[in-house]
């Protein structure tokens, strides 16, 4: 009987067997489609440094040295960096390579495998799919936000979920290598706008929560406003964010990584710098088990206080950024942005790092007038 069984050949699922493999376990990995990567519901935006802990080299479609942050007035923050802030990848390619590294270290691959339910006895987990039954020791969920084996764990619903939307448009960016983030309340309530360049073309985007309408009809009237709603759309995306995390992680034989464990950095959305931190935490807790032969849920609890220490203040710190975030009007949005562009703090937003923008609270706290405006705006936004 194979050791462990992951569903979902996304980047968790992939990573996660490779990390399991490598030291030598017997993983099966099920993914539902016939290709890993499809479909792509992502912009595709990582920082280098964690594309290095992924190890793999996917197609590049852009590079990110400059941002612009466009408030509800139209005025905006400049930052920019003489390292790239960001790369934007080709997230198929990037899903298919992390799944190719996989099968090297020795990963079963099975695609075309849909699964549909299991069951954990005190000999194993047997996994229910479309082509039969597959039995191991552990099971784990990787299968993106709509998880159905986290929901299988009950009470385990994400807080919220934001719905995203974005189009690659025939449109070449004035600028190559800046990333252009738009806020307010009537370009994507409670969230942002990004527009991407990719060269000929450029990756237009955003999300809302879902009392807020259809993110299409934000994305229509954005590219209306910029005058490019006739430009020719190549290619659209949608997909969900699961926000809020989930109550639990773990279970007796079962763990959870990735969109199915709800790990998302707050600010962002971004679900690939969790799962870097997450899968060395998911292996260490799957070899404890295996030394142990004991598989519950006490020996496997260790991964979620592993993976919640190695993210912890960083989704703290960006838990609080978007729920003072959320509180802001436009008025208050347009006030922030102007102190913001002072150049004392500019210099430390052009150090930001991307999988965790939460560091440049305290800088930015500690410059002058900084830590009254917020208190101000807060105050107001309670009334
Ligand atoms: C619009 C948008 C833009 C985003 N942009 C970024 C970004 O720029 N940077 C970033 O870091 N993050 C971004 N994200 C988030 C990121 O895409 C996810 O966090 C990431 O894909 C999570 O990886 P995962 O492996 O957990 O899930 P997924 O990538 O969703 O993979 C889950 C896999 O499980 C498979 N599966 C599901 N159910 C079953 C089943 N029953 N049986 C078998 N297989 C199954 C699916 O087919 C899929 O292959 C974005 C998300 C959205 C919606």
């Amino acid at each position: 009987m194979p050791d462990v069984t992951i569903v979902g050949g996304g980047p968790a699922g992939a990573f996660t067997a490779r990390l399991l493999a490598s030291s030598g376990r017997d993983v099966t990995l099920l993914e539902e489609h016939h290709n890993a990567g499809e479909p792509v519901h992502c912009a595709g935006v990582i920082s280098p440094s964690l594309l290095e802990t992924y190890g793999v080299r996917p197609k590049l479609l852009g590079t990110v040295t400059s941002a612009d942050v466009v408030l509800p007035d139209g005025s905006a923050i400049h930052t920019s960096k003489r390292m790239p802030y960001a790369l934007i990848i080709d997230r198929m390619d990037f899903d298919q390579k992390l799944v190719d590294r996989a099968v090297t270290a020795g990963t079963t691959v099975k695609y075309g495998v849909h699964y549909k339910a299991h069951d954990i006895s005190d000999k194993g987990v047997t996994v229910d799919t479309n082509v039969g039954q597959f039995r191991s020791d552990i099971l784990v969920g990787a299968d993106g936000q709509n998880s159905v084996i986290a929901a299988s764990l009950g009470n385990n619903q994400v807080k919220y979920y934001l719905r995203g939307i974005q189009v690659d448009l025939k449109y070449r960016s004035e600028e190559e290598e800046k990333m252009i983030l738009r806020l307010g309340n009537d370009i994507a309530p409670g969230f942002f706008s990004w527009q991407l360049p990719l060269g000929d073309t450029t990756r237009f985007g955003l999300a809302v929560a879902a009392q807020y309408g259809t993110p299409k009809q934000y994305l229509d009237r954005l590219l209306d406003n910029l005058g490019l709603a006739g430009k020719e759309r190549l290619k659209t995306y949608t997909g969900k964010i699961p926000m809020g995390g989930r109550r639990t992680t773990y279970s007796d034989r079962l763990l959870l990584i990735g969109d199915a464990a709800g790990q998302i950095k707050p600010v962002s959305g971004g679900g690939l710098y969790p799962i870097s931190l997450a899968a060395p935490a998911l292996k260490e807790a799957v070899d404890r088990a295996f030394s142990t032969r004991t598989f519950n849920g006490t020996v496997l609890s260790t991964y979620e206080r592993s993976w919640r220490r190695a993210m912890g203040k960083s989704l703290s710190r960006g838990n609080w950024l978007r729920e003072y975030y959320d509180r802001l009007d436009d008025d208050a949005l347009n006030e922030f942005g102007h102190l913001f562009s002072r150049p004392d703090i500019v210099e430390v937003l052009n150090d930001i790092d991307i999988d965790d923008p939460g560091t440049v609270i305290k800088p930015i706290l500690r410059k002058k007038g900084v830590k009254s405006a917020v208190l101000k705006a807060y105050l107001r936004a309670r009334k």
